[in-house]
């Protein structure tokens, strides 16, 4: 057992912070770079870790190996969802805890962390829970003298790389999906984040579930995550974060043509019709870019709003902003809206957009600074009448700024939402239903939210178009995603 770390957090609950790698349900020390964890309201340490070497990660998908090929598939389905279930009440039992954490190293509220993030995880562990032992083949007739049967396999050993946005959630979304279906995990936090993750070593072991099921391998990109996603007996990588890490990680994924699935960036539209119920847009186009400080895969950053309405829409847009703007301050603090973004380089790589849309010629409505002295804060920004060849419009910020432009007719409005890389979420704002329906048929996104923003259900497909990935999370979809089909033909007849 390697050492843990005793760590009191800011609203007075102390725990014992594991700082080592998850391994076979043991916790070992790590051999490779060390990397430190800051608390980016304070800008202060909170802790240093060592992270996995490529020997580790070697060490990890043996573990895994061996309890795909063992125990594990042993198990009687029910039993395997048993397990996730149990699982579940645990991460239920800590939620507490496990949203401070998240609140603690990643600066998101801890309002947020508690009511959205760790409700939806310990969900999503029951949801897949359920499907353990639902997960079914198919009988394929094709005439008197064979008998096909289809049936539908774990994958092996997943590797999964998620990022630092909903450090706890990502990682719910990877691992129980993958174990329903029978498979084990390796699985990498992000540097920034990587608290939860090892936590959530403890629950697994005291869960019950055999040794090698569920690694935890904290470690750098470049180097723990390079080496699971280019790791020859790995069979699938998962991965979230941004669109470049993403082909980095398809290239590595080469190595053994793994089974790949990524959920990448976005530079989703949001388009207001000038039907629309003008506050409602308001109130929800504004969540979509400014909730968890912009940093959303999903976030609604580039707003069209057509010409009738543009004035009033930007008042009424700004007032809002300058409302929630009261509310930036400490994640633990129960009013606040908005915390710091999550590190210095977000932070700098965020104002660095900011100065860029001023230099651009758009219009600044409001924010465009840091917030305060200390701690990673920025005040929302917003920047109007933006043109599709600016910087701010084109690539993802991750951050609260927003970009909005205007448009006469609804065939320029999806154009113009149309006009990216990118191919995420995007948002139609309207009254009339045929236009709704109409729009999102043509909006090239793999989710579109009518009258909303940012919604997501852990039963309803999650994933992009174009840039924005392939394959999907979520739902019965995940299932395909973790599961291979195996053709089974029987000759029931005895002449040739
Ligand atoms: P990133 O894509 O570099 O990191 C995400 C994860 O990938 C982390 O666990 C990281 O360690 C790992 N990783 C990095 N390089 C790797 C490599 N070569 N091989 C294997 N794994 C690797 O994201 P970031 O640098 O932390 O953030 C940069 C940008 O990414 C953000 O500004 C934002 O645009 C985007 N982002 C998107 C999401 C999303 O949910 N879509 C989440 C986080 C970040």
């Amino acid at each position: 057992m390697t050492a843990s770390v005793k760590i009191s957090l800011p609203n007075g609950l102390n725990y014992d912070q594991p700082t080592g790698l998850f391994i076979d349900n043991k916790f070992i020390a790590g051999n490779g770079e060390k990397f430190t964890v800051y608390n980016p309201a304070t800008e202060e340490e909170i802790i240093t870790l060592q992270g996995a070497s490529e020997a580790d990660i070697d060490k990890a998908v043996a573990a895994a190996r061996r309890a795909f090929e063992g125990e594990w598939s042993e198990l009687e389905t029910k039993d395997r969802g048993a397990l996730i279930y149990k699982l579940a009440e645990l991460i239920e039992r800590d939620r507490k805890l496990l949203a401070s954490i998240d609140s603690f190293d990643n600066g998101k509220s801890f309002a947020d962390a508690y009511g959205l993030d760790l409700l939806e995880s310990y969900n999503v562990f029951r949801y897949y829970a359920g499907t353990a032992d639902k997960i079914m083949g198919k009988t394929i007739e094709t005439g008197p003298t064979k008998l096909a049967y289809v049936l539908q396999e774990p994958l092996g050993v997943c590797g999964q790389i998620i990022p630092w946005n909903y450090p706890f959630m990502m990682l719910a979304w990877k691992i129980a999906p993958a174990l329903a279906c029978g498979n084990t995990v390796v699985l990498k936090p992000a540097e920034q984040t990587p608290l939860s993750a090892l936590y959530f070593g403890n629950l697994v072991a005291e869960a019950g579930f055999p040794p090698g099921v569920v690694n935890i391998v904290p470690g750098l990109g470049g180097v723990a995550g390079k080496a699971l996603a280019s790791h020859m007996d790995v069979d699938k990588i998962a991965f979230t974060g941004s669109t470049a890490t993403g082909k980095a990680i398809m290239k590595s994924a080469a190595s053994n043509l793994k089974n790949i699935t990524l959920e990448c960036g976005g530079k989703s539209p949001c388009i207001i019709f000038d039907d629309a119920d003008l506050d409602q847009a308001v109130k929800w186009s504004h969540g979509g870019i400014m909730d968890n400080m912009g940093q959303v895969c999903t976030s609604t950053s580039r707003i069209c709003v057509q010409d009738t309405i543009y004035d009033k829409f930007l008042e009424k847009f700004t007032q809002r902003t300058k409302e929630l703007a009261s509310k930036i301050g400490d994640p633990f603090h129960e009013d606040t809206y908005q915390g710091p973004q999550v590190s210095k380089a977000q932070f700098d790589r965020v104002l660095g957009y900011i100065e860029e849309g001023k230099k651009s010629g758009a219009r600044l409505l409001h924010g465009g600074a840091k917030h305060g002295d200390k701690g990673y804060f920025i005040q929302p920004t917003i920047f109007a009448d933006t043109t599709e060849d600016m910087k701010i419009v084109k690539e993802e910020i991750f951050g609260p700024v927003v970009a909005i432009s205007k448009f006469s007719t609804e065939a320029e409005a999806i154009a113009k939402a149309n006009d990216t890389s990118y191919g995420l979420a995007a948002a139609v704002f309207t009254q009339r239903v045929a236009r709704a329906h109409k729009v999102a048929r043509k909006l090239q996104a793999g989710m579109v939210f009518i009258n909303s923003s940012g919604d997501s259900h852990f039963g309803i497909p999650f994933g992009g178009y174009k840039s924005s990935g392939i394959g999907r999370e979520l739902g019965q979809y995940a299932l395909d995603a973790y599961t291979q089909s195996k053709a089974v033909h029987i000759n029931l007849g005895t002449e040739l």
